[in-house]
């Protein structure tokens, strides 16, 4: 297996329209870095079980140019498989993740390079605007990043995406993490090494059009916080211990009141609020449990992450 200095992975399902532009935009960048050095490169495509024409996209572009390679997935494993298939047989002493619809614009490239050749490990693209998202997805992802940052220790860069700069070495801690529940940016971030901002603009996606709704981003989202932190799970022990102390304040209040003034606490509204807010509670916390053991269940399964069922170009 050669080495080469700079492997790019990109991850692509349905993205025949993409895949051109992408490569014209993508190989002069590469090829006018200054160091001559650095010419040697490599584009990895991860085919994420594309069902148009992507793969046969991918395969005119190798017989022209063997720079460019491919691994194909047996089917649909989703991005964050498909980046850990990449960066099991991405070969360069740099590893980038980049999206195919240019929103992670090559011309950073050249920057992250600088940096790292300077001596970090982890160039990561922080993102000068966010004009580009809805105004819902710009508050939902604050909103995110503020709860995980809270709760988890492994702080994750706000404004960062998948779009970064990392060195073999921490490639190398990334694929040897066993877990099959693949947050990426919580990875990245809990592998640590020195690490430096690179500031790029993110376009409007060209082509095509995105593969992630909002259901998808909760799961992710869900996924993200569970990998990061069991401080969800121990809440309730907390929440638990103080409800029931204020029943048992509320209970030596009641018998007060009907030992001095005799008479009944007419009690039926607080009764339902009581019963149906710690009923809601239970619910609650059952379902967060259930969301941690469900995690277990595929950890200890512990079947594959992704299934390649092809390999284009390389040895
Ligand atoms: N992608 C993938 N598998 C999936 C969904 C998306 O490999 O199941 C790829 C997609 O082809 C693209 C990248 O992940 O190269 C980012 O997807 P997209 O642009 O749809 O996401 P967004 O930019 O909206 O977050
Ligand atoms: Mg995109």
């Amino acid at each position: 297996m050669s080495a080469v200095e700079l492997s790019l992975i990109i991850p692509v399902k349905d993205e025949e329209a993409a895949i051109g532009p992408c490569l014209d935009r993508l190989i002069p960048v590469l090829q006018g870095l200054a160091d001559p050095a650095s010419k040697s490169f490599e584009i990895l495509f991860v085919d994420d079980g594309s069902e148009d024409r992507t793969l046969e996209i991918i395969r005119k572009a190798n017989a022209v140019d063997p720079r460019i390679r491919a691994i194909s997935l047996s089917r649909n494993f989703g991005k964050e498989a498909a980046l850990s298939a990449g960066l099991e047989v991405a070969r360069g002493l740099a590893v980038v993740p980049l999206d195919v619809d240019l929103q992670d614009p090559p011309e950073a490239l050249p920057k992250m390079l600088d940096q790292w050749r300077s001596g970090f490990d982890v160039v990561y693209g922080v993102r000068d605007n966010r004009e580009t998202d809805s105004l819902p997805k710009r508050l939902t992802a604050d909103l995110y990043y503020r709860a995980h940052n809270w709760l988890s220790d492994d702080k994750i860069p706000e404004h960062a995406g998948d779009f970064r700069l990392l060195d073999r070495k921490v490639v190398e801690v990334i694929r040897q993490m066993p877990e099959r529940n693949r947050f990426m940016k919580g990875l990245f971030a809990w592998a640590g090494f020195r690490q430096a901002a690179v500031l790029y603009h993110r376009e409007e996606r060209k082509v095509g059009k995105t593969k992630f709704n909002y259901w998808k981003l909760w799961t992710l989202a869900i996924d993200g916080i569970t990998s990061a932190s069991t401080l969800p799970l121990r809440v309730w022990s907390y929440l638990g211990a103080l409800v029931a102390l204020g029943a048992l304040a509320y209970a030596v209040y009641i018998i007060i009141v009907t030992l001095t003034s005799g008479i009944d606490v007419p009690g039926y509204a607080s009764l339902m609020v009581a019963v149906l807010f710690l009923g809601g509670l239970q619910l609650l916390s059952l379902g967060v449990l259930g969301e941690y053991v469900g995690r277990i269940l595929t950890e200890a399964k512990g079947r594959p992450l992704y299934v390649i069922r092809e390999t284009i170009g390389g040895d």
